[in-house]
Protein backbone atom coordinates (compact mmCIF):
# COMPACT_ATOMS: atom_id res chain seq x y z
CA UNK A 1 0.00 0.00 0.00
CA UNK A 2 1.66 3.47 -1.20
CA UNK A 3 1.76 5.89 1.73
CA UNK A 4 1.00 8.37 1.46
CA UNK A 5 -1.92 7.42 -1.08
CA UNK A 6 -1.68 10.12 -3.80
CA UNK A 7 -4.42 11.43 -5.59
CA UNK A 8 -5.02 13.89 -8.35
CA UNK A 9 -8.78 14.99 -7.86
CA UNK A 10 -9.61 16.91 -11.23
CA UNK A 11 -12.68 19.15 -11.78
CA UNK A 12 -14.19 22.39 -13.79
CA UNK A 13 -14.89 24.33 -11.30
CA UNK A 14 -14.30 24.38 -7.39
CA UNK A 15 -15.27 26.64 -4.73
CA UNK A 16 -14.13 29.03 -3.16
CA UNK A 17 -12.36 29.78 -6.85
CA UNK A 18 -15.48 29.29 -8.92
CA UNK A 19 -18.99 28.58 -8.91
CA UNK A 20 -21.67 27.01 -11.23
CA UNK A 21 -23.97 24.40 -9.71
CA UNK A 22 -22.69 21.87 -7.11
CA UNK A 23 -20.25 20.66 -8.51
CA UNK A 24 -18.22 23.31 -7.23
CA UNK A 25 -19.52 22.76 -3.46
CA UNK A 26 -18.17 19.52 -3.95
CA UNK A 27 -14.46 19.53 -5.62
CA UNK A 28 -14.36 22.88 -3.21
CA UNK A 29 -15.05 20.37 0.15
CA UNK A 30 -13.97 16.57 -0.66
CA UNK A 31 -10.22 17.06 -1.31
CA UNK A 32 -10.04 18.99 1.77
CA UNK A 33 -11.98 16.44 3.92
CA UNK A 34 -10.04 13.44 2.62
CA UNK A 35 -7.16 15.46 3.64
CA UNK A 36 -8.29 15.91 7.47
CA UNK A 37 -9.29 12.14 7.94
CA UNK A 38 -6.83 10.65 10.47
CA UNK A 39 -4.57 8.08 9.58
CA UNK A 40 -6.18 6.00 12.23
CA UNK A 41 -9.52 5.55 10.56
CA UNK A 42 -7.32 5.02 6.85
CA UNK A 43 -5.88 2.20 9.09
CA UNK A 44 -2.40 3.57 9.10
CA UNK A 45 -2.72 5.36 5.86
CA UNK A 46 -2.46 9.10 5.11
CA UNK A 47 -4.13 10.97 1.70
CA UNK A 48 -2.05 13.52 -0.33
CA UNK A 49 -4.91 14.95 -2.59
CA UNK A 50 -4.32 17.77 -4.84
CA UNK A 51 -7.26 19.51 -6.94
CA UNK A 52 -6.83 20.58 -10.57
CA UNK A 53 -8.74 23.40 -11.89
CA UNK A 54 -8.58 25.32 -15.26
CA UNK A 55 -7.46 29.24 -14.63
CA UNK A 56 -11.31 30.23 -16.08
CA UNK A 57 -11.04 33.53 -17.05
CA UNK A 58 -13.56 34.45 -13.93
CA UNK A 59 -11.25 33.26 -11.69
CA UNK A 60 -9.30 35.79 -9.40
CA UNK A 61 -6.08 35.18 -8.00
CA UNK A 62 -3.39 37.59 -6.47
CA UNK A 63 -0.35 36.55 -8.55
CA UNK A 64 1.95 36.84 -5.68
CA UNK A 65 -0.09 33.76 -3.99
CA UNK A 66 0.52 31.55 -7.09
CA UNK A 67 4.02 30.16 -8.66
CA UNK A 68 4.22 28.60 -11.81
CA UNK A 69 5.53 24.90 -11.60
CA UNK A 70 5.07 23.58 -14.76
CA UNK A 71 5.34 24.38 -19.21
CA UNK A 72 4.37 21.99 -20.87
CA UNK A 73 3.10 21.51 -24.80
CA UNK A 74 -0.49 19.60 -25.21
CA UNK A 75 -0.23 18.42 -29.08
CA UNK A 76 -3.70 19.26 -30.96
CA UNK A 77 -4.09 18.51 -34.67
CA UNK A 78 -0.43 18.24 -35.30
CA UNK A 79 0.66 21.47 -33.71
CA UNK A 80 1.75 22.25 -30.07
CA UNK A 81 -0.59 24.21 -27.61
CA UNK A 82 1.49 25.77 -24.85
CA UNK A 83 0.20 25.37 -21.24
CA UNK A 84 1.15 27.16 -18.13
CA UNK A 85 0.56 25.37 -14.58
CA UNK A 86 0.21 27.25 -11.54
CA UNK A 87 0.04 26.30 -8.14
CA UNK A 88 -1.22 27.71 -4.64
CA UNK A 89 -1.70 26.59 -1.27
CA UNK A 90 -5.17 26.23 0.04
CA UNK A 91 -4.91 25.53 3.73
CA UNK A 92 -1.45 23.44 3.05
CA UNK A 93 -3.60 21.53 -0.04
CA UNK A 94 -1.65 22.24 -3.87
CA UNK A 95 -3.99 23.49 -5.92
CA UNK A 96 -2.97 23.11 -9.42
CA UNK A 97 -4.70 26.12 -12.27
CA UNK A 98 -4.05 25.07 -15.95
CA UNK A 99 -3.91 27.71 -18.27
CA UNK A 100 -3.73 27.63 -22.45
CA UNK A 101 -5.49 29.66 -25.04
CA UNK A 102 -8.47 27.53 -25.21
CA UNK A 103 -8.95 28.12 -21.48
CA UNK A 104 -8.08 32.26 -21.41
CA UNK A 105 -10.05 32.60 -24.46
CA UNK A 106 -13.30 31.29 -22.94
CA UNK A 107 -15.73 33.30 -21.72
CA UNK A 108 -17.44 31.58 -19.06
CA UNK A 109 -17.07 27.81 -17.36
CA UNK A 110 -19.46 26.32 -19.24
CA UNK A 111 -20.97 28.20 -22.72
CA UNK A 112 -23.65 27.22 -25.09
CA UNK A 113 -21.43 26.20 -27.52
CA UNK A 114 -20.78 22.83 -26.79
CA UNK A 115 -18.12 22.27 -29.36
CA UNK A 116 -16.13 24.77 -27.61
CA UNK A 117 -16.02 23.39 -24.35
CA UNK A 118 -15.30 20.49 -25.22
CA UNK A 119 -12.13 21.40 -26.94
CA UNK A 120 -11.54 23.64 -24.08
CA UNK A 121 -11.95 20.69 -21.69
CA UNK A 122 -9.94 17.77 -23.93
CA UNK A 123 -7.08 20.27 -23.22
CA UNK A 124 -7.58 20.75 -20.22
CA UNK A 125 -8.02 16.79 -19.57
CA UNK A 126 -5.03 16.27 -21.26
CA UNK A 127 -2.91 19.01 -19.79
CA UNK A 128 -4.10 17.81 -15.96
CA UNK A 129 -3.23 13.79 -17.11
CA UNK A 130 0.30 15.61 -18.53
CA UNK A 131 1.22 17.08 -15.42
CA UNK A 132 1.72 14.06 -13.76
CA UNK A 133 4.73 13.15 -15.78
CA UNK A 134 6.32 17.03 -15.12
CA UNK A 135 5.38 17.39 -11.54
CA UNK A 136 8.07 15.54 -9.27
CA UNK A 137 4.78 13.65 -7.10
CA UNK A 138 2.99 10.72 -9.44
CA UNK A 139 0.16 10.56 -8.31
CA UNK A 140 -1.55 6.83 -7.36
CA UNK A 141 -4.89 7.70 -8.47
CA UNK A 142 -6.36 10.05 -10.63
CA UNK A 143 -10.18 10.84 -9.34
CA UNK A 144 -12.03 12.60 -12.25
CA UNK A 145 -15.71 14.37 -11.79
CA UNK A 146 -18.01 14.28 -15.13
CA UNK A 147 -17.45 14.98 -18.57
CA UNK A 148 -15.40 17.69 -18.51
CA UNK A 149 -12.57 16.00 -17.08
CA UNK A 150 -13.18 12.44 -18.38
CA UNK A 151 -11.17 12.30 -21.39
CA UNK A 152 -7.94 12.11 -18.64
CA UNK A 153 -9.31 8.73 -18.02
CA UNK A 154 -9.61 7.86 -21.59
CA UNK A 155 -6.49 8.94 -23.11
CA UNK A 156 -4.60 7.53 -19.44
CA UNK A 157 -6.08 4.41 -20.35
CA UNK A 158 -4.89 4.30 -24.02
CA UNK A 159 -0.86 5.28 -22.47
CA UNK A 160 -1.08 2.80 -20.14
CA UNK A 161 2.83 1.54 -21.72
CA UNK A 162 4.16 5.18 -20.43
CA UNK A 163 6.08 3.93 -17.31
CA UNK A 164 5.33 6.66 -15.26
CA UNK A 165 1.29 6.20 -16.10
CA UNK A 166 0.97 2.96 -15.80
CA UNK A 167 0.10 2.39 -12.49
CA UNK A 168 -1.99 4.95 -11.65
CA UNK A 169 -5.73 3.87 -10.84
CA UNK A 170 -8.73 6.27 -12.24
CA UNK A 171 -12.09 6.90 -10.22
CA UNK A 172 -15.04 8.56 -12.04
CA UNK A 173 -17.63 10.59 -10.02
CA UNK A 174 -20.53 10.96 -11.72
CA UNK A 175 -22.79 14.46 -11.10
CA UNK A 176 -24.97 14.10 -13.99
CA UNK A 177 -25.19 11.64 -16.60
CA UNK A 178 -27.03 12.79 -18.93
CA UNK A 179 -24.44 15.58 -19.60
CA UNK A 180 -21.84 13.10 -21.93
CA UNK A 181 -20.12 15.93 -23.67
CA UNK A 182 -21.76 14.52 -27.16
CA UNK A 183 -20.58 13.90 -30.32
CA UNK A 184 -16.46 13.65 -29.46
CA UNK A 185 -15.08 12.27 -32.66
CA UNK A 186 -13.71 16.07 -33.60
CA UNK A 187 -11.48 16.19 -29.96
CA UNK A 188 -10.53 12.42 -30.40
CA UNK A 189 -8.92 13.17 -33.96
CA UNK A 190 -7.58 16.31 -32.87
CA UNK A 191 -5.70 15.97 -30.12
CA UNK A 192 -4.79 12.22 -31.76
CA UNK A 193 -6.89 10.04 -28.92
CA UNK A 194 -7.93 6.54 -30.87
CA UNK A 195 -11.67 5.91 -30.98
CA UNK A 196 -12.85 2.98 -28.82
CA UNK A 197 -13.22 -0.03 -31.07
CA UNK A 198 -15.43 -1.91 -28.13
CA UNK A 199 -19.40 -2.86 -28.79
CA UNK A 200 -19.43 -2.95 -25.24
CA UNK A 201 -20.53 0.75 -25.11
CA UNK A 202 -23.36 1.72 -28.10
CA UNK A 203 -21.74 2.96 -31.09
CA UNK A 204 -23.02 6.61 -30.55
CA UNK A 205 -21.18 6.61 -27.37
CA UNK A 206 -18.24 5.57 -28.78
CA UNK A 207 -16.86 8.90 -28.98
CA UNK A 208 -18.34 10.76 -26.24
CA UNK A 209 -16.54 12.05 -23.35
CA UNK A 210 -18.04 10.97 -20.43
CA UNK A 211 -19.38 7.15 -21.63
CA UNK A 212 -15.03 6.96 -22.59
CA UNK A 213 -14.41 7.79 -19.31
CA UNK A 214 -16.99 5.45 -17.75
CA UNK A 215 -15.23 2.44 -20.06
CA UNK A 216 -11.77 3.08 -18.90
CA UNK A 217 -12.23 3.63 -15.14
CA UNK A 218 -11.44 1.44 -12.67
CA UNK A 219 -14.32 2.47 -10.12
CA UNK A 220 -17.58 4.35 -11.15
CA UNK A 221 -19.11 6.78 -8.39
CA UNK A 222 -22.52 7.97 -9.03
CA UNK A 223 -23.32 10.79 -6.33
CA UNK A 224 -26.09 8.89 -4.49
CA UNK A 225 -26.76 5.59 -3.57
CA UNK A 226 -30.51 5.63 -5.49
CA UNK A 227 -29.10 7.75 -8.34
CA UNK A 228 -26.64 4.31 -8.62
CA UNK A 229 -29.27 2.24 -9.06
CA UNK A 230 -31.23 4.46 -11.08
CA UNK A 231 -28.97 4.80 -13.90
CA UNK A 232 -29.24 1.42 -14.48
CA UNK A 233 -32.65 1.30 -15.56
CA UNK A 234 -33.70 2.39 -19.15
CA UNK A 235 -35.43 5.44 -17.81
CA UNK A 236 -32.75 7.21 -16.20
CA UNK A 237 -29.20 5.27 -18.00
CA UNK A 238 -29.30 7.41 -20.86
CA UNK A 239 -28.57 4.85 -23.31
CA UNK A 240 -25.98 3.26 -21.01
CA UNK A 241 -27.61 1.27 -18.93
CA UNK A 242 -26.38 -2.41 -20.48
CA UNK A 243 -22.68 -0.70 -20.33
CA UNK A 244 -23.30 -0.03 -16.79
CA UNK A 245 -25.08 -3.15 -15.85
CA UNK A 246 -22.46 -5.08 -17.26
CA UNK A 247 -19.26 -3.01 -14.70
CA UNK A 248 -22.03 -3.04 -11.79
CA UNK A 249 -19.26 -4.67 -9.76
CA UNK A 250 -16.96 -1.57 -10.03
CA UNK A 251 -20.05 1.07 -9.47
CA UNK A 252 -20.62 2.57 -5.71
CA UNK A 253 -23.11 4.98 -4.93
CA UNK A 254 -21.82 7.31 -2.27
CA UNK A 255 -23.68 10.40 -1.40
CA UNK A 256 -22.31 13.57 -1.37
CA UNK A 257 -21.66 15.87 1.62
CA UNK A 258 -21.51 19.42 2.86
CA UNK A 259 -18.82 21.35 3.80
CA UNK A 260 -20.57 22.64 7.66
CA UNK A 261 -18.46 25.48 8.05
CA UNK A 262 -19.34 26.93 4.87
CA UNK A 263 -23.22 26.21 5.29
CA UNK A 264 -23.49 27.38 9.03
CA UNK A 265 -26.74 29.40 10.07
CA UNK A 266 -25.10 29.61 12.99
CA UNK A 267 -22.07 31.66 11.92
CA UNK A 268 -23.47 32.81 8.76
CA UNK A 269 -22.33 36.43 7.98
CA UNK A 270 -25.05 36.75 5.12
CA UNK A 271 -28.30 36.78 7.80
CA UNK A 272 -30.40 38.75 9.63
CA UNK A 273 -29.47 36.90 12.53
CA UNK A 274 -27.75 34.03 13.02
CA UNK A 275 -29.70 31.17 14.63
CA UNK A 276 -29.44 27.16 15.52
CA UNK A 277 -32.28 24.33 15.95
CA UNK A 278 -32.40 25.59 19.68
CA UNK A 279 -33.55 29.12 19.10
CA UNK A 280 -36.18 28.48 15.83
CA UNK A 281 -38.04 31.60 16.75
CA UNK A 282 -35.25 33.69 16.01
CA UNK A 283 -35.16 32.41 12.19
CA UNK A 284 -38.34 34.31 12.15
CA UNK A 285 -36.80 37.27 12.27
CA UNK A 286 -35.36 35.72 8.54
CA UNK A 287 -38.15 35.55 7.24
CA UNK A 288 -39.55 38.91 7.88
CA UNK A 289 -35.97 40.50 6.70
CA UNK A 290 -36.88 38.27 3.31
CA UNK A 291 -40.37 39.39 3.01
CA UNK A 292 -39.43 43.08 3.22
CA UNK A 293 -35.80 42.29 0.96
CA UNK A 294 -38.28 41.32 -1.60
CA UNK A 295 -40.92 43.60 -1.50
CA UNK A 296 -43.26 40.67 -0.68
CA UNK A 297 -46.13 41.35 2.43
CA UNK A 298 -44.74 40.19 5.78
CA UNK A 299 -47.62 37.89 6.43
CA UNK A 300 -47.00 34.64 8.76
CA UNK A 301 -47.66 32.63 5.28
CA UNK A 302 -45.91 29.82 3.80
CA UNK A 303 -42.52 31.32 1.81
CA UNK A 304 -41.70 28.80 -0.87
CA UNK A 305 -38.26 28.80 -2.56
CA UNK A 306 -36.33 27.50 -5.15
CA UNK A 307 -32.80 28.35 -5.61
CA UNK A 308 -30.51 26.73 -8.17
CA UNK A 309 -30.18 26.30 -12.10
CA UNK A 310 -33.04 26.62 -14.11
CA UNK A 311 -33.02 23.98 -16.59
CA UNK A 312 -35.33 21.09 -17.99
CA UNK A 313 -33.92 18.72 -15.21
CA UNK A 314 -34.97 20.73 -12.35
CA UNK A 315 -38.63 20.58 -13.32
CA UNK A 316 -39.55 23.94 -12.56
CA UNK A 317 -41.91 23.92 -15.24
CA UNK A 318 -43.41 21.41 -12.71
CA UNK A 319 -43.70 23.62 -9.53
CA UNK A 320 -45.08 26.49 -11.59
CA UNK A 321 -47.85 24.82 -12.95
CA UNK A 322 -48.65 23.48 -9.41
CA UNK A 323 -48.78 26.52 -7.70
CA UNK A 324 -51.29 27.97 -10.24
CA UNK A 325 -52.96 25.52 -8.93
CA UNK A 326 -53.03 26.08 -5.55
CA UNK A 327 -54.56 30.02 -5.80
CA UNK A 328 -57.02 28.76 -2.84
CA UNK A 329 -53.99 28.52 -0.74
CA UNK A 330 -52.10 31.26 0.57
CA UNK A 331 -48.69 31.47 0.06
CA UNK A 332 -45.40 33.02 -1.55
CA UNK A 333 -42.63 31.89 -3.81
CA UNK A 334 -39.33 33.43 -4.30
CA UNK A 335 -37.16 31.63 -7.76
CA UNK A 336 -33.40 32.45 -7.69
CA UNK A 337 -31.62 30.97 -10.55
CA UNK A 338 -30.94 31.43 -13.83
CA UNK A 339 -30.20 29.12 -17.29
CA UNK A 340 -32.58 28.10 -20.19
CA UNK A 341 -34.11 31.02 -21.48
CA UNK A 342 -37.61 29.71 -22.15
CA UNK A 343 -37.86 28.16 -18.77
CA UNK A 344 -36.25 31.78 -17.57
CA UNK A 345 -39.55 33.60 -19.56
CA UNK A 346 -41.37 31.03 -17.48
CA UNK A 347 -40.65 32.27 -14.08
CA UNK A 348 -40.63 36.36 -15.36
CA UNK A 349 -44.62 35.30 -16.44
CA UNK A 350 -45.47 33.81 -12.91
CA UNK A 351 -44.33 37.33 -11.66
CA UNK A 352 -46.41 39.17 -14.21
CA UNK A 353 -48.81 37.01 -13.10
CA UNK A 354 -49.26 36.86 -9.44
CA UNK A 355 -47.35 39.94 -8.59
CA UNK A 356 -48.16 40.15 -4.56
CA UNK A 357 -46.85 36.26 -4.36
CA UNK A 358 -43.79 35.96 -6.94
CA UNK A 359 -40.19 37.25 -6.76
CA UNK A 360 -37.98 35.74 -9.86
CA UNK A 361 -34.91 36.57 -9.38
CA UNK A 362 -32.60 35.35 -12.05
CA UNK A 363 -28.71 35.80 -11.78
CA UNK A 364 -26.41 34.32 -9.43
CA UNK A 365 -26.01 35.25 -6.10
CA UNK A 366 -24.59 33.33 -2.67
CA UNK A 367 -25.35 35.88 -0.29
CA UNK A 368 -29.38 36.29 -1.26
CA UNK A 369 -29.16 32.30 -1.30
CA UNK A 370 -28.27 32.14 2.26
CA UNK A 371 -31.01 34.57 3.17
CA UNK A 372 -33.41 32.72 1.05
CA UNK A 373 -32.43 29.39 3.27
CA UNK A 374 -32.85 30.75 6.39
CA UNK A 375 -36.26 32.93 6.03
CA UNK A 376 -37.90 30.60 3.81
CA UNK A 377 -40.02 27.95 4.92
CA UNK A 378 -40.01 25.82 2.43
CA UNK A 379 -37.76 24.28 -0.40
CA UNK A 380 -39.29 22.67 -3.61
CA UNK A 381 -37.60 20.31 -5.85
CA UNK A 382 -39.84 18.58 -8.54
CA UNK A 383 -36.50 17.73 -10.15
CA UNK A 384 -37.07 14.74 -13.08
CA UNK A 385 -34.04 13.60 -11.73
CA UNK A 386 -31.38 14.88 -9.20
CA UNK A 387 -28.29 12.65 -8.98
CA UNK A 388 -27.53 13.90 -5.51
CA UNK A 389 -28.99 17.27 -5.10
CA UNK A 390 -27.07 19.81 -2.47
CA UNK A 391 -29.63 22.64 -2.04
CA UNK A 392 -32.01 20.32 -0.37
CA UNK A 393 -29.49 19.51 2.09
CA UNK A 394 -28.39 23.05 2.41
CA UNK A 395 -32.10 24.11 3.29
CA UNK A 396 -32.26 21.33 5.74
CA UNK A 397 -29.57 22.69 7.58
CA UNK A 398 -31.16 26.05 7.50
CA UNK A 399 -34.66 24.81 8.87
CA UNK A 400 -36.32 24.88 5.10
CA UNK A 401 -38.37 22.23 4.75
CA UNK A 402 -37.93 20.21 1.65
CA UNK A 403 -40.74 19.41 -0.52
CA UNK A 404 -39.35 17.32 -3.40
CA UNK A 405 -39.49 14.71 -5.99
CA UNK A 406 -38.80 11.09 -4.44
CA UNK A 407 -35.95 10.63 -6.93
CA UNK A 408 -31.95 9.79 -6.72
CA UNK A 409 -30.23 12.43 -3.59
CA UNK A 410 -33.98 13.84 -2.80
CA UNK A 411 -34.67 10.35 -1.65
CA UNK A 412 -31.81 9.12 0.35
CA UNK A 413 -31.53 12.91 1.61
CA UNK A 414 -35.61 14.05 2.53
CA UNK A 415 -37.21 11.15 5.29
CA UNK A 416 -41.08 11.65 4.17
CA UNK A 417 -42.80 13.18 7.27
CA UNK A 418 -40.34 13.68 9.48
CA UNK A 419 -37.60 15.98 7.94
CA UNK A 420 -39.89 17.29 4.38
CA UNK A 421 -42.12 15.80 2.43
CA UNK A 422 -41.97 13.37 -0.91
CA UNK A 423 -44.34 13.06 -3.71
CA UNK A 424 -43.84 9.74 -6.14
CA UNK A 425 -44.25 11.27 -9.17
CA UNK A 426 -42.64 14.41 -11.06
CA UNK A 427 -45.99 16.17 -11.73
CA UNK A 428 -48.31 18.89 -10.77
CA UNK A 429 -50.82 16.04 -8.79
CA UNK A 430 -48.41 14.55 -7.28
CA UNK A 431 -46.76 17.80 -6.02
CA UNK A 432 -49.54 19.55 -5.12
CA UNK A 433 -50.92 16.36 -2.57
CA UNK A 434 -47.20 16.33 -1.26
CA UNK A 435 -47.41 20.78 -0.74
CA UNK A 436 -51.13 20.01 0.77
CA UNK A 437 -49.67 17.88 3.67
CA UNK A 438 -46.73 20.55 4.23
CA UNK A 439 -49.24 23.24 4.34
CA UNK A 440 -51.21 21.22 7.03
CA UNK A 441 -48.13 20.29 8.83
CA UNK A 442 -47.29 24.43 8.87
CA UNK A 443 -50.86 25.23 10.33
CA UNK A 444 -49.58 23.67 13.87
CA UNK A 445 -46.55 25.44 14.64
CA UNK A 446 -45.12 23.08 17.13
CA UNK A 447 -45.31 19.79 14.73
CA UNK A 448 -43.79 22.56 11.89
CA UNK A 449 -40.61 23.22 14.43
CA UNK A 450 -39.97 19.53 15.36
CA UNK A 451 -39.71 19.27 11.08
CA UNK A 452 -37.63 22.23 11.35
CA UNK A 453 -35.69 20.87 14.05
CA UNK A 454 -35.03 17.11 12.69
CA UNK A 455 -34.20 18.82 9.28
CA UNK A 456 -31.45 20.88 11.31
CA UNK A 457 -30.18 17.98 13.07
CA UNK A 458 -29.41 15.98 9.95
CA UNK A 459 -25.41 14.70 9.71
CA UNK A 460 -24.75 15.89 6.02
CA UNK A 461 -21.28 16.59 6.63
CA UNK A 462 -18.76 15.08 4.77
CA UNK A 463 -17.47 12.81 7.55
CA UNK A 464 -19.33 9.59 6.42
CA UNK A 465 -19.05 10.23 2.33
CA UNK A 466 -15.22 11.25 2.85
CA UNK A 467 -14.63 7.77 4.23
CA UNK A 468 -16.77 5.80 1.78
CA UNK A 469 -13.81 7.62 -0.84
CA UNK A 470 -11.14 6.82 1.16
CA UNK A 471 -12.35 3.65 1.43
CA UNK A 472 -12.32 3.03 -2.34
CA UNK A 473 -9.27 5.01 -2.78
CA UNK A 474 -7.43 2.45 -0.35
CA UNK A 475 -8.87 -0.56 -2.29
CA UNK A 476 -7.94 0.59 -5.63
CA UNK A 477 -4.46 1.45 -4.57
CA UNK A 478 -3.52 -1.73 -2.98
CA UNK A 479 -4.54 -2.97 -6.73
CA UNK A 480 -1.61 -0.62 -8.20
CA UNK A 481 0.65 -2.01 -5.23
CA UNK A 482 -0.09 -5.84 -6.18
CA UNK A 483 -2.28 -6.65 -3.44
CA UNK A 484 -5.69 -7.59 -3.77
CA UNK A 485 -8.43 -4.81 -3.15
P1 LIG B 1 -26.71 21.20 -9.39
O1 LIG B 1 -25.39 20.62 -9.00
O2 LIG B 1 -27.54 20.28 -10.24
O3 LIG B 1 -26.57 22.56 -9.97
P2 LIG B 1 -27.26 21.16 -6.54
O4 LIG B 1 -28.53 21.28 -5.78
O5 LIG B 1 -26.45 19.93 -6.33
O6 LIG B 1 -27.60 21.37 -8.08
O7 LIG B 1 -26.29 22.39 -6.17
C1 LIG B 1 -26.63 23.68 -6.47
C2 LIG B 1 -25.67 24.60 -5.72
O8 LIG B 1 -25.57 25.83 -6.43
C3 LIG B 1 -26.16 24.95 -4.33
O9 LIG B 1 -25.03 25.29 -3.53
C4 LIG B 1 -27.01 26.21 -4.59
O10 LIG B 1 -27.14 27.00 -3.44
C5 LIG B 1 -26.15 26.89 -5.65
N1 LIG B 1 -26.90 27.74 -6.59
C6 LIG B 1 -27.54 27.36 -7.71
N2 LIG B 1 -28.07 28.43 -8.34
C7 LIG B 1 -27.76 29.51 -7.60
C8 LIG B 1 -27.99 30.92 -7.73
N3 LIG B 1 -28.69 31.42 -8.75
N4 LIG B 1 -27.49 31.74 -6.80
C9 LIG B 1 -26.77 31.25 -5.75
N5 LIG B 1 -26.51 29.94 -5.57
C10 LIG B 1 -26.99 29.08 -6.48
Amino acid sequence: MPDPIKVLFLAAEAEPFIKVGGLADVAGSLPRALRAITTQAMHGTKLDVRLVLPLHRAIHIESKTLRRVAEFSVYRRGGALPVQVFEMLQGGMPVYFINGDLIAAAPSVYSTNLEADRDKYAFFSLAALELTRSLDWTPDLIHANDWHTALALYALHSRRTDPKLMRIRTLLTVHNLPYTGGDGKDVLSAYGLMPLQDSILPKWAQNQPLPLGLWSADAIVPVSPTYGREILTPEFGCGLETFLKSRSGSITGILNGLDNQIWNPDTDQALAVRFNADMLPARKTNKTALQKNLGLDEKPIPLLAIIGRIDEQKGIDITFETLRQMEDLDWQFVILGSGDAVLEGAARSLQTFYPDRVRTILRFDDQLSRRIYAGADMFLMSSRYEPCGLAQMIAMRYGCVPVVHATGGLRDTVKDGKTGFLFSKADPGSMLEALRRAFDVYNNPDKWQRFQRDCMKEDFSWSRPARQYAMLYRALAAVTDGGEP
